[in-house]
């Protein structure tokens, strides 16, 4: 037993030098144990019912206080994923709580894949193509969100600000490889660049990549599935195949909602001028 109280002899002057000593701590006479004299908790126990080794161990109130420290410490490092996830967007603080409800399949379907990618470790990819502002992108933002919410990394971005990274680093492979590791890759806006060999490339590398990396991505655009279905040549057609490899497709219908919040706006600022 020697040899174990020597070791625990070492623990509790670690564990003491842990634990600070109040003024007001004190002794429970009937346990010889050392109690807060803040909260009348223990701040020591007797690991083996047998003998009289006490250790120190956090009481009740230095414990509520080491939780909502690891609570800060783990919002601190969600806020800190979020705004590298969305590098300035407006999108960053959408989540499905607002939600309008006006497409409730389209939700029901990004709410499932945001549950399967948090909760299985889902290699899903899902591209959700349709018309300019029917919230496509709002939905991606709220998957992404929820995917940071659950712990993940993410990153929503355009294959534009990509090819942006790319022009200002000198090492493109890392680029790449920040977007193939991060837990959830968004790629907005997917189609609307410029058509250029050279961003062909850059899509085909980003595509290629993620999907070797088998790890999930969102992709939003308002390319057609005829525009998807015939592309114009071999480079957009390897781009597109790898797409397919793994994304389920999503039709985003309906109104332009974004053209129908600056009407409803533009109403109701004309008629508190009347
Ligand atoms: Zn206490």
């Amino acid at each position: 037993m020697s040899a174990i109280r020597n070791v625990f002899d070492v623990l509790a002057t670690k564990a003491e030098a842990a634990i600070p000593i109040q003024d007001s701590d004190y002794t429970d006479e009937a346990t010889g144990l050392l109690m807060c004299g803040k909260c009348h908790t223990p701040k020591q126990c007797r690991p083996f019912p047998d003998s009289d080794i006490a250790v120190y161990c956090l009481c009740v109130c230095m414990k509520a206080d080491d939780d909502a420290m690891r609570e800060r410490l783990r919002r601190n490092e969600i806020e800190q994923r979020r705004n590298i996830c969305f590098h300035g967007s407006d999108l960053i603080g959408t989540v499905f709580a607002d939600d309008d409800g006006k497409a409730p399949t389209l939700t029901k379907t990004c709410k499932a894949y945001a549950e399967n990618v948090t909760g299985v470790n889902s290699r899903d990819w899902l591209l959700l193509w349709g018309d300019c502002g029917t919230g496509k992108s709002f939905m991606a933002a709220c998957i992404a969100n929820a995917a940071i919410d659950a712990g993940m990394t993410a990153r929503f971005i355009t294959v534009s600000e990509i090819e942006q990274h790319l022009w200002n680093s000198p090492d493109k492979a890392a680029v790449y490889d920040e977007m193939n590791r991060t837990g959830l890759l968004v790629i907005d806006d997917f189609g609307c660049e410029r058509r250029t060999d050279y961003m062909d490339e850059i899509k085909f590398n980003l595509i290629d990549g993620r999907l070797r990396s088998g790890k999930p991505c969102v992709i939003t655009s308002n390319l057609t599935l005829n525009d998807f279905a015939a592309p114009v040549d071999l480079t957009q057609k390897r781009i597109i195949s790898r797409i397919f490899e793994r994304a389920k497709t999503f039709h985003v219908q309906g109104d332009d909602r974004r053209f129908a919040a600056l009407k409803s706006r533009a109403e109701q600022s004309s008629s508190s001028e009347k």
